[in-house]
């Protein structure tokens, strides 16, 4: 059923406390970790609890916890002192991606907001 834990999933084993991560916020919905192979100085993971493969099937199937998920994006970047409110420049101001599907980069299907900061962002991403 959709949002059921999947038990090959490595994000659902996260949210059950069976893989270790580094979580930085926890809610009723989402959990928020730092990813182990940091593309910026700030990568953090957010999460939904409930499994689904994708955002675009979590916007399908809880639009309510991708809100929460986008929600969390900002209060992580307010916690690593990089929302647009902590200054102009290099180092402040934030990325949210979802990397969907293998062809764009996706190696974990568990919908997972990559939030990246601390350093200039270059557009367009390679
Ligand atoms: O968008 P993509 O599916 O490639 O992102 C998966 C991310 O999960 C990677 O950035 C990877 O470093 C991270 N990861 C993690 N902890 C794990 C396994 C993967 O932070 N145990």
């Amino acid at each position: 059923m959709a949002g059921e834990p999947q038990a090959d999933c490595l994000f659902c084993k996260i949210v059950a406390g069976e893989v270790p991560a580094t979580v930085v916020r926890e809610t009723d919905t989402t959990v928020a970790f730092r990813d182990i192979n940091p593309q910026a100085p700030t990568h953090v993971l957010v999460i939904p609890k409930a499994h689904y493969p994708d955002a675009a099937s979590l916007a399908a199937g809880s639009p309510e916890i991708l809100a929460d998920v986008l929600r969390e994006a900002g209060e992580v970047a307010a916690m690593e002192k990089i929302a647009p409110e902590d200054g102009g420049g290099p180092g402040t101001g934030y990325r949210v991606v979802f990397n969907t599907g293998s062809g764009a980069g996706q190696t974990v299907f568990h919908t997972h907001a990559h939030v990246l900061g601390g350093r200039g962002l270059e557009w367009p991403p390679g």
